[in-house]
């Protein structure tokens, strides 16, 4: 079996072979960061971290390098500097500081490289320059715009024509533009706004040019692997590849191209105004975030997919059920030399991650019903492939002590010390209320002579 990705340049899977084994590169596009990261923010997070996993897993963790920017000058962290009246530094890394503690929660791997903007300028600087003298980048009213006309295959990876583009009026039109499709790379700061000193007169760059920087600063071109949400493509990927082909003349500026699917609140769109934004932030407060990332892998990267507490739930159960196996095979040994072929044949298709997780229930299955010899090679391989995407690595008692939810285990402990002065007080009356309380949640209370215990029940 070979790694089959689905790349949108070509529309189709292709078998992945990447350009230097010994040095496997992939950019994700990253945050921008002047808000809490929604659901949907993380679901690129997840996907790519099983795809940087799978990558480490195949060619060596030394061998794969993996850049996520961080956008870090941005209108809307203008605007929240000016309306809290701090510096932008302020509110980027307070945002930066929260987005990596909730993908951590998440089980997210650090990247390589995290390169940020406003650390980035002088590559950025220096790129918009060779776009100016490679004809690529003109200067008009204190901006300069890239010259969507001096790149012939502009609008290859989303299948656009410049014409369907005006047509569509997905491109902002202004009168100093040569083609309404040109795209801004440098544009004067409006007062207030951070500022930097460059050829083109003191201003900040536009958002597109970022990336290609940072892709060729960090990683070099082309790279092998470029992923970002499928709202990515046009018109931020598109100018990507047009400027890196033009400032560096390069054959290709990535060779695989990954997008991921949108995140719902249901069946309505994610957004702020209609008040259903699940941050992150929010939901790790009370579901461990394996669960989350249970949530968010359960589906294929490339589908939408349609958050709701159903989906939580589930995932919740998936994982009490693996765990619960887990649990009773206590005293099997666990033997394997890796995940199974069909865990990794589900990988190997295209991140098959549902696919692979009905795997881990078959493993789980035979855990259960196995003879020994069957038993302790479907546990190794059940904690084998668990540990290649990123579940399963708890103790599974533990686990059923609310795991990683912090939270519920601090209000259980909390209800359990309120039970017993009840008891001692000989208080019945609250002590069954508390206890029904615990029931409510799902708690199971066990009495002894050295005191109470706990666990969570199993759901079924
Ligand atoms: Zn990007």
């Amino acid at each position: 079996m070979v790694l089959r990705l689905y790349d949108t340049m070509a529309r189709e899977k292709r078998p992945f072979v990447p350009v230097d084994p010994a040095r496997v590169t992939l950019y994700v596009c990253g945050p921008t960061v002047y808000n809490y990261a929604h659901i949907g923010n993380a679901r690129p997070v997840m996907a790519f971290d099983v795809l940087f996993r799978l990558l480490r897993a195949l060619y060596g963790a030394d061998h794969v390098l993996y850049a996520a920017n961080v956008t870090d000058v941005d209108d809307k962290i203008n605007l929240k500097a000016t309306q809290e009246g701090v510096p932008i530094g302020t509110i980027t890394q307070r945002y930066l500081d929260a987005y990596h503690a909730d993908m951590s929660a998440l089980g997210a791997l650090k990247p390589s490289f995290e390169p940020r903007a406003t650390q980035t300028m002088d590559a950025i600087i220096a790129m918009i320059s060779r776009l100016v003298r490679n004809n690529a980048a003109y200067g008009a009213e204190g901006h300069v715009l890239f010259n969507t006309q001096a790149y012939g295959d502009y609008g290859k990876l989303s299948r656009r024509s410049l014409d369907d583009m005006i047509a569509g009026a997905r491109v902002e039109v202004a009168p100093y533009k040569q083609h309404p499709a040109d795209f801004v790379l440098w544009k004067p700061s409006k007062p207030g706004e951070p500022v930097w000193e460059s050829p083109f007169g003191p201003g900040r760059p536009g958002w597109h040019i970022e990336c290609s920087a940072m892709i060729e600063e960090t990683l070099g071109l082309p790279v092998d692997i470029h992923g970002g949400g499928n709202d990515l493509i046009f018109p931020h990927h598109e100018n990507e590849i047009a400027q890196g082909m033009c400032a560096d003349h390069v054959a290709t500026y990535a060779n695989y191209w990954l997008h991921n699917g949108f995140v719902n609140a249901g069946s309505q769109k994610m957004s702020k105004s209609l008040g259903n934004v699940a941050l992150v932030h929010d939901l790790v407060t009370h579901v461990p975030g394996e669960v989350l990332r249970w949530a968010l892998l359960a589906s294929h990267y490339r589908q939408p997919l349609a958050w709701t507490n159903d989906v939580v739930d589930q995932a919740r159960s998936a994982l009490d059920t693996l765990y619960g196996a887990l649990r009773r095979a206590k005293e099997t040994p666990a033997e394997s030399d890796g995940p199974s072929d069909a865990f990794m044949d589900a990988l190997f298709d295209d991140l098959n991650t549902p696919k692979a997780n009905a795997e881990l229930f078959a493993l789980a299955r035979l855990l259960e019903t196995g003879s020994p010899a069957e038993r302790a090679r479907a546990k190794g391989q059940l904690l084998a492939g668990g540990a290649l995407t990123g579940f399963l690595q708890a103790d599974p008692q533990s686990w059923f002590q609310g795991g990683a939810d912090v939270a519920l285990r601090a209000r259980v402990d909390a209800l359990i010390a309120r039970r017993v002065s009840a008891r001692a007080a000989k208080d019945w009356a609250s002590a069954d209320r508390i206890r029904a309380e615990l029931t409510a949640l799902n708690v199971e209370v066990m009495d002894s002579e050295d005191g109470a215990t706990w666990k969570l029940k199993e759901r079924v």
